[in-house]
């Protein structure tokens, strides 16, 4: 899988000032099938780790604070 080298162009992103993972948090790369969401220890918060996504949404939906959003592409919807 092709690591995120970007994390400002990849599908999902999260918002840093709503994750919660530094208070223990997980549920996003839990639920994640593909398993490419991951939580940066030093920032305290998920983001995506690899560039790749079934766009199956349970990440966002899950999230307890809303801070991830997947961004499905145009021809997907
Ligand atoms: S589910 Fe939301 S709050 Fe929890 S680690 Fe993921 S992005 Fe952060
Ligand atoms: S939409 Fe699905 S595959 Fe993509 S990051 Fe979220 S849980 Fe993982």
């Amino acid at each position: 899988m092709p690591y995120a080298l970007n994390r400002v162009t990849v599908p999902v992103t999260v918002d840093a000032d709503k994750c919660i993972a530094d208070k223990g948090c997980t549920v996003c790369v839990d639920v994640c099938p593909l398993d490419v969401l991951a939580i940066d220890l030093t920032k305290g918060t998920a983001y995506m780790k690899f560039d790749e996504c079934w766009y199956c949404m349970p990440c966002e939906k899950d999230c307890p604070t809303g801070a991830v959003n997947v961004d499905i592409p145009y021809l997907l919807r």
